[in-house]
């Protein structure tokens, strides 16, 4: 009894203490060391205690500026600027004296890996890269980063000393800017004096789209490899530049759990991460597990998380030598919270994110050598992996559409991966690849991994459970021809002797001021941009729905559907005011525009024709909020707002009664629960369509379409994991998973002749799939111009009963209401903002779905 007693007593103690203990700045801070009283801790300067309030992007950056002003440890590189503009910045910490030389030290660190060079470890600074808060609305991280910048501008003593003689320390204190700022404005705004923890309160739930994402809506921890966005872009460009030796990025997860950091789930490590990083990162838990024993704090490893997508913060760093850490703090998502754990503060979860920040420096310290041979080993295995690899290089190709190419090499740049030009015309597998339009990537380079991360299918798998996509080659979503060369001795004579930079297209006015009319081709990619600018200039056009030759006879080319005409008669401006603005559009947009001296073509349509369809320019509303998703929407907004300069007018979802629709010529819906939509909206939006409107549904809303009987839809039955089998209990959730789509890559046919599909030369089109809706066929001819093929799967994981269930079965419906017309597309045509294969769908949607007869 007396023994129970005891326990109670130290019990309370520690609780007491433990709350105590974050109630000054002093609470976070190890004991030891004394500060520099010159130096403004986060408490004074801020006016309160880290957790008290939710700090902003700009807070942050304030105080990085003023650590950098007093202290001579640090240095920042600002390495991009978000979409709303705000900072990105790498706090550089190093002792006095390293900084002196930091660009030597950058220097040597870079070439200890180089397999090329030797220098001893000895003379080699260790790189830790510490980034926080890619979750715009996981607050305890980026409110834990100005806990561990003043801890590193300011402590002293011999230990720290020895920490930044050796070390050089990069701090990414706020990896989503914008994310973080919406959060930190809804947490704070209904903050009041007395605290309130009850989940119930309207702080803990975010309104749409909540801080998560970034700008435009984009989960940037999937942005790693394809670089979308500037924040990732930035990164990565950093990340090359320093070569960090371990990567943390710190998050948050539910608010019930406690703390979980890698190593993850072993089973589910993509193959190309070497297996040493396991054994590295297993070395490295180990002083957080020391770390939180001795505070009594739970924690957990290895059952979830995995390491498979190589998108994420903290697998990228494991394919390019680093070692790449997750941590997952319980989030509370407001200053104190009831939990199931008990009542948690914001301060508790920042004092966690620290201790393991110091946990990864004291780690690092220790195991220096290791991490530092490992990572000169990586580059050299990669060399010896590439001499074993049957497939020698990639030739990628696009004969059609250079941009699509040149925004392909942007990426290669980005992640350092060298490419070269291919030299001579080569068929291989069938395909057709081009000098001066297709490029080789050699896979003798030290960033073999990568390269094989990025360009090879998979369609075999040990494990059905994903915690994200399957699969992600990005030739396919790029929608480039691409092929494998497996014979060294084809190479030299077919590459160029010197690595290609990225490829920069360009565009020209081509033919006199005097042209009878003007054509442009919809097969570059920027055609819509070009296309909207010219009608938002007031010019006229139309756009051909039959092929046809046209052009001087010295030069007559090819005209396929969609091409764009121009005509000079009939328009507002005079020659000479036209003949300018199609220059400056050409130059802006990388497009070439055709001049012609008559209306006769050679074969074919002439210009006169009935089978060129007057356009208008699209005037477009997007719904979104509540139930939307708001990652659908923000592809599109992206894709429309980013890449084609269109304007689109974002609608809250429950604002459709009050709108005047009659203004709009396209409405988007884009995927989710379209629930929240009024009776009187439905109907608006059933007239609208009926009286013309173009109405596009992407994905799931399109339950929402075949409920409302918009549109003739109807949807597959889904397949269910056989009951019947007996499975262990504990084995239930892969069971679950057997038949989720998780993220696939599946082959569509398309019917290139159709105004949806103007612009593709290739009657096969590479989908990204994920979710287990399928359509039926709907009644009708064209309804379904594009469609699954036989025996679809190019790369991911898939059961054989959902193939079976795809196949055939549409991708993009067209079915005329009224005079109007619904345009469903089923699966996401910019997913990721990567899927530059499906693009043209949405444009030709807005551009052409009223010209569909
Ligand atoms: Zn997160």
């Amino acid at each position: 009894m007396r023994l129970t007693i005891n326990l109670l007593v130290i019990v309370l103690i520690l609780v007491v203490s433990g709350i105590k203990a974050q109630s000054t700045i002093a609470g976070f801070l190890p004991v030891e060391p004394s500060y520099r009283q010159d130096i403004p801790d986060p408490q004074t300067f801020f006016g309160h205690i880290p957790g008290e309030r939710h700090l902003s992007h700009d807070q942050i950056v304030s105080y990085a500026r003023e650590l950098e002003r007093l202290s001579e440890r640090l240095v920042i590189e600002e390495y991009a600027r978000s979409h709303e503009n705000r900072p990105l910045l790498y706090l550089i910490f190093t002792s006095k004296e390293n900084q002196k030389n930091l660009g030597q030290l950058k220097e040597r660190h870079a070439q200890f890996s180089d397999p090329g060079q030797n220098i001893p470890a000895d003379d080699v600074p260790l790189v830790i890269l510490l980034g926080y808060g890619v979750h715009g609305n996981e607050s305890s991280a980026p409110n834990a980063a100005v806990v561990t910048m003043y801890y590193l501008a300011a402590a002293e003593g011999p230990s720290i000393d020895s920490l930044l003689n050796k070390t050089i320390i990069l701090v990414d204190p706020s990896l989503n800017p914008d994310g973080l700022t919406r959060h930190s404005t809804w947490v704070n705004m209904h903050q009041g004096k007395t605290d309130v923890s009850d989940p119930a309160s309207r702080g803990f739930s975010e309104a749409w789209p909540g801080g998560r994402t970034n700008h435009y809506w984009f989960d940037l921890n999937r942005d790693y490899l394809f670089v979308v966005h500037p924040e990732s872009k930035g990164r990565i460009q950093k990340f090359h530049e320093w070569k960090p030796n371990i990567v943390n990025d710190h998050h948050e997860m539910g608010a019930n759990s406690t703390f979980f950091f890698q190593p993850g789930i072993f089973s589910r490590i993509n193959p190309l991460v070497p297996l040493r990083n396991h054994e590295l990162t297993a070395n490295i838990a180990a002083f957080h597990s020391r770390k939180f024993d001795e505070r009594g704090e739970l924690y957990y490893t290895e059952e979830s998380f995995d390491d498979f997508y190589l998108g994420k913060g903290s697998s990228y760093p494991d394919v390019n030598g680093s070692v790449g850490i997750l941590y997952e703090q319980a989030g509370y998502r407001g200053k104190v919270r009831e939990t199931t754990q008990g009542i948690k503060t914001l301060a508790s979860a920042v004092k966690n994110q620290f201790d393991l920040s110091l946990s990864t420096l004291e780690a690092g310290m220790k195991l220096r050598k290791d991490l530092l041979k490992s990572q000169k080993a990586f580059f050299q295995e990669s060399l010896e992996m590439a001499k074993n690899d049957p497939v020698k290089a990639y030739v990628l190709g696009e004969n059609h559409d250079p941009q699509k190419l040149g925004a392909f090499t942007e990426i290669l740049t980005t992640h350092r991966i060298k490419f070269y030009a291919l030299t001579r015309q080569s068929t291989i597998n069938n395909l057709e690849f081009q000098p001066g339009k297709a490029i080789i990537i050699p896979m003798n380079q030290p960033q073999y991994r990568l390269i094989r991360g990025m360009m090879e299918t998979n369609t075999r798998f040990a494990d059905s459970t994903f915690y994200d996509v399957s699969t992600w080659t990005l030739p396919l979503a790029f929608g480039l021809q691409y092929a494998e060369i497996r014979n060294q001795r084809d190479l030299p004579e077919m590459m160029s002797d010197t690595p290609s930079e990225t490829l920069m297209t360009s565009g020209a006015l081509i033919g006199p001021e005097e042209s009878y009319a003007w054509l442009m081709s919809w097969d570059d990619y920027s055609a819509p941009a070009a296309l909207w600018q010219l009608q938002q200039a007031g010019i006229r056009t139309l756009v051909a729905t039959r092929n046809f030759k046209a052009g001087p006879e010295s030069s007559v080319r090819d005209y396929s559907y969609g091409t764009i005409l121009i005509p000079v008669s009939g328009q507002k401006q005079s020659k000479a005011e036209l003949f300018s603005l199609l220059k400056n559009i050409t130059e802006k947009w990388a497009v070439n525009i055709h001049g012609v001296s008559t209306g006769m073509t050679s074969s074919g349509i002439d210009l006169g024709s009935n089978y060129f369809i007057p356009l208008k320019k699209p005037e477009i509303l997007m719904i979104i909020g509540e139930t939307v998703s708001s990652r659908e929407a923000g592809e599109i907004w992206h894709l429309l707002d980013q890449r084609y300069e269109i304007p689109v007018t974002l609608a809250e979802i429950t604002s459709l009664d009050r709108i005047d629709l009659n203004r709009y010529t396209n409405i988007i819906l884009p995927g989710g629960n379209l629930r929240s939509i009024s009776q009187r909206g439905t109907q608006k939006l059933k007239d609208w369509v009926s009286e013309g409107g173009i109405l596009m549904a992407m994905g799931d809303a399109n339950q929402w379409i075949a409920d409302k009987e918009l549109a003739k839809l109807t949807f597959k039955n889904t397949v269910r994991p056989d009951t019947t089998l007996q499975v262990i209990y504990a084995g239930r959730e892969e069971t679950a998973t057997i038949h989720s789509i998780s993220g696939v890559i599946l082959k569509a046919e398309m019917d290139i002749s159709h105004p949806l599909l103007y612009g593709y030369n290739q009657k096969e089109l590479p989908i990204f799939k994920s979710g287990i809706r399928v359509a039926n066929t709907p009644s009708g001819q064209f309804t379904a111009p594009v469609r699954f093929a036989k025996n679809p799967l190019l790369s991911g994981y898939i059961s054989k009963k959902n193939l079976e269930r795809l196949e055939g079965a549409p991708v993009v419906t067209s079915i005329a209401n009224g005079s109007g017309r619904v345009i469903s597309i089923f699966e996401p045509m910019n997913f990721r903002g990567t899927w530059l294969a499906g693009n043209k769908i949405v444009a030709n949607a807005l551009f052409f779905g009223g010209a569909i007869r």
